[in-house]
């Protein structure tokens, strides 16, 4: 079939609109005999019938399977060239209690970056020695409380930022861990990195300035610099960005071995995952070759010893063991003028929304979509499908093809909303944010129960008033 006038070039027409690309669905999702979609064993239907409809599913075994594999990989790489690797679990893609333990009892440590994360990593029973501690504007009370705490690191990102740490600790009778974040002038998005010699955001210091802010760090008892730290970007499908980067700080990584320790280098996270088929993630196997081959390399022509090193990946981890099923309400046959002739597009409104996934509005992201609740034989639509808000850029899914008898009381299914969709979840028109459930092995369970109505009202304080 040609493709549509109104579609994205990189969006082909499906043979079949009712497949399930393994590449963009977790590794338990399935359509059983009826062509129902299930997770871990559990269908759509019942999941919408007992935690109703808009809802996060976490697909657990794949959540666990996919830390761990992480884990595996780099730890299998640096260990063959002489070194170790910690991977830190970054939080802001999805934190709750019952994550927090997944990734830990999976090997992995966890990065928060403010009081609500460390609160919730703690809750958890996360031993505070493993949890890193980021922000370009960490308060005092927040720095205080990470230390008292027993914080394993603590990601300096600006100047001003040393003697507060160093008093903390000292206040604590601590010697606290911290790296120091700086700014490799590499940034990558997907398929591209930029290379400068300097970046113009707010995140870390200039790497020129790294020698003296280290001097500063050495200069108090109460602080143990544990080495540089860099995050180039997120959704990077390639290794060229983390290999000019690791280059990059490895020269003065190197620099600051000559005046004290420098045990460990930090490279970030940031691997990218597929959203729809178009997108070709480099797999984290050679991801984690292709970095430690790179640090190998460099150490090799500086003549200085391989680091241990530390890794930092949210979405790769959580991204893709996520989906979000909405049911369908309306839909709408929009007609529109093309070079072509006219062509129409088909709008499919859901229950949820850009309070539930706010990447589309946010970036422009791309996700797909499949019906559920069913299988149909019907010629593919280009459809459009969009929320329930009252703004017209309220898209969820901006282009994809479904079969062109999708009706109201239809559930559908966007794949990889595992990452930074709870996480960015607003009450935009006093929407209660959705169940986060997770399935395994035929069991599914809320972890993170639905709001409320009450809880909507629950912080107006005009109700006390009356
Ligand atoms: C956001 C962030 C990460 C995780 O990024 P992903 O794209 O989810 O892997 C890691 N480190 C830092 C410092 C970050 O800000």
């Amino acid at each position: 079939m040609a493709s549509h006038p109104l579609a994205p070039a990189w969006l082909a027409v499906p043979n079949d609109a009712n497949e399930l690309a393994p590449a963009v669905w977790s590794s338990n999702v399935t359509r059983n005999d009826s062509g129902v979609l299930t997770v871990g064993g559990v269908t759509a239907t019942e999941i919408a019938e007992t935690f109703g409809t808009p809802v996060y599913v976490l697909d657990e075994a794949d959540a666990r399977e996919r830390a761990a594999h992480v884990h595996s990989a780099f730890t299998r790489e640096f260990a063959a060239i002489g070194s170790s690797a910690k991977v830190y679990y970054a939080g802001k893609a999805f934190l709750c209690t019952e994550v927090a333990r997944w990734v830990t009892e999976a090997g992995l440590n966890i990065d928060v970056c403010s009081p609500g994360e460390l609160a919730v990593a703690l809750a958890a029973g996360v031993d505070a020695s493993r949890l890193g501690h980021h922000g370009n504007n960490k308060s005092l009370a927040e720095i205080d409380r990470s230390v008292a705490a027993g914080i394993g690191a603590i990601v300096i990102d600006s100047l001003q930022e040393i003697p507060r740490v160093a008093e903390a600790a000292h206040r604590h009778g601590r010697r606290q861990a911290v790296r120091l974040r700086v700014n490799s002038g590499v940034h990558a998005h997907t398929h591209d990195f930029l290379a400068t010699a300097h970046e113009d955001q707010k995140f870390g210091l200039p790497l020129e300035r790294a020698a003296d802010a280290v001097a500063n760090i050495r200069s108090y008892d109460s602080l143990d610099f544990l080495g540089l730290h860099c995050h180039i970007g997120s959704q990077i499908f390639g290794s060229d960005g983390f290999a000019e980067s690791a280059a990059r700080l490895l020269t003065v990584h190197r620099e600051l071995l000559e005046r004290g320790p420098v045990p460990e280098l930090n490279l970030g996270g940031g691997f990218g995952i597929a959203y729809t088929t178009a997108d070709d993630p480099e797999s984290i196997d050679n991801l984690a070759a292709a970095i430690a081959r790179i640090v190998a390399t460099e150490c090799a022509r500086l003549d200085t010893p391989v680091p241990n090193v530390a890794f930092e990946p949210g979405r790769a981890i959580i991204g893709p063991t996520g989906l979000t099923l909405y049911e369908v309400g309306t839909t709408k046959e929009v007609e529109l003028n093309t070079e072509t002739g006219i062509a129409s597009r088909l709008y499919v409104s859901v229950d949820g929304g850009m309070s539930d996934n706010a990447r589309p509005a946010l970036y422009g992201a791309d996700y797909s979509v499949r019906i559920a609740s069913r299988t149909s034989e019907a010629e593919p639509v280009l459809i459009r499908l969009a929320g329930k808000h009252c703004e017209s850029g309220d898209i969820v899914v901006s282009d994809d093809y479904l079969p062109g008898d999708v009706a109201p009381g239809d559930l559908v299914g966007v794949p990889a909303t595992g990452a930074y969709c709870w996480s960015l979840a607003s009450n935009y028109n006093y929407l209660g944010r959705p169940p986060v459930v997770a399935v395994r092995d035929g069991v599914a369970r809320v972890i993170v129960r639905g709001e409320t109505e009450a809880d909507l009202l629950a912080r107006d304080a005009g109700l006390d008033a009356r």
